[in-house]
């Protein structure tokens, strides 16, 4: 029997990319894609998103993965080449790499470069984690023009801090910095990730970043996916291997963290940290098992989950349980846990089982 197994729905991924794509139509959208698609298998992604523009991955491995298995689109280097043989290898394998500090900017000079490399600039407005300053600006823009190296203008890219923070300054402030920093400058621009496309429409310029929504996910923990038009495209189940009666004032599991109050019974779940779902999950996270919500009753073990059933319970040992997906939105999991669905669909294990769906 197949446990813990995570459906991964790629009719509701594509879906999810037209879905961006038409916020605004004539613009570009990137296909986020690093992380292994979140968790969601990158290659599998970058099949099935034939119509995607352009995709963007972190580390010149993953870049190079998808070009050995026949992806055929520009795929950009988020945070560039950490060092010269890298820029070489981006070069010839045509991505698109980021410049955002001066030993980029010294590979690209002294790089041995025969076929012309894309060129984003990576500008800080705000995050202040990765980029150069705004008074750089033009000093670079020079001196990678005249390297002489390049396939077309150099392009210009930044990063929002707290675009999911619909109450925050900060974005509208990064928004018209970036603006009036790039004005002047032919070369296309990006710089909205999915919480930009979703919130903050100013933002959408040329290519827009498309992560987390995507994969049919709301960047802010108050609002679902499917309240944008977005599908669930990752459900996470596994199964019940046992129901066990279990009497009022006894605790379960490691620790003794929890204690039921009534005469109850006790579902025990193939799910665990092992596989990924997060061991600091409290007592009281939701799990979804035959039309209802019931709530995580003990401590998270490597292997298993207990769940109060309650009284009444009709389960029966082999049921499916939903951990998160279509029936029960990650969003409101990752809140209950105190973290982002970001790390939850990233960190599950590969003793999970990927099955992919068209529906
Ligand atoms: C990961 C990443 C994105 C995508 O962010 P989401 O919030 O998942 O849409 C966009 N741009 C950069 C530079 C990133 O690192």
């Amino acid at each position: 029997m197949i446990t813990a197994e995570a459906v991964i729905n790629l009719k509701a991924l594509s879906d999810n990319y037209d879905v961006l794509k038409n916020k605004c139509a004539d613009k570009s959208v990137v296909a986020v894609i690093k992380g292994d698609a979140y968790g969601h298998n990158a290659v599998k992604t970058a099949q099935t998103l034939t119509q995607a523009d352009m995709f963007a991955v972190s580390r010149i491995e993953e870049a190079l993965e998808l070009r050995s298995e026949g992806i055929k689109q520009p795929i950009l280097l988020l945070e560039g080449c950490f060092c010269k043989a890298d820029l070489e290898t981006a070069a010839r394998e045509g991505f698109h790499t980021a410049i955002h500090c001066k030993e980029q900017l010294e590979d690209l000079k002294q790089a041995d470069i025969t076929t012309p490399v894309t060129v984003w600039l990576k500008l800080d407005t705000g995050m202040h984690r990765l980029g150069i300053h705004p008074y750089e600006l033009s000093d670079y823009v020079q001196q990678i023009e005249a390297t002489n190296k390049l396939a077309g203008p150099v392009g210009f890219m930044s990063h929002f801090s707290c675009a999911d923070d619909l109450s925050s300054p900060a974005t509208q402030k990064q928004i018209d910095l970036f603006l009036s920093q790039t004005a002047d400058f032919p070369g296309p621009k990006t710089l909205a990730n999915s919480a930009g496309i979703l919130y903050w429409s100013d933002s959408h310029l040329d290519y827009m970043r498309a992560g987390i929504s995507l994969y049919g996910i709301c960047p802010n923990e108050d609002e679902t996916g499917k309240e944008h038009g977005l599908r669930c495209v990752m459900t996470l189940n596994s199964k019940l291997i046992a129901i066990r009666e279990h009497k009022a004032n006894q605790p379960v599991g490691y620790g003794e963290s929890w204690t039921s109050e009534r005469d109850t019974n006790i579902g025990v779940i193939a799910m665990g940290y092992g596989d990924g779902y997060p061991r600091n999950a409290p007592v009281g996270t939701p799990v979804y098992i035959n039309g209802r919500i019931v709530p995580i009753s003990g401590r998270v073990s490597m292997d298993m989950v207990t769940v109060d059933l309650g009284p009444d319970a009709r389960d029966a040992v082999g049921d499916t349980v939903e951990f998160w997906g279509d029936n029960l939105p990650i969003e409101k999991v990752a809140k209950h846990i105190g973290t982002i669905p970001y790390e939850l669909v990233i960190k599950l294990t590969k003793r999970v089982r990927k099955t992919y769906v068209e529906v």
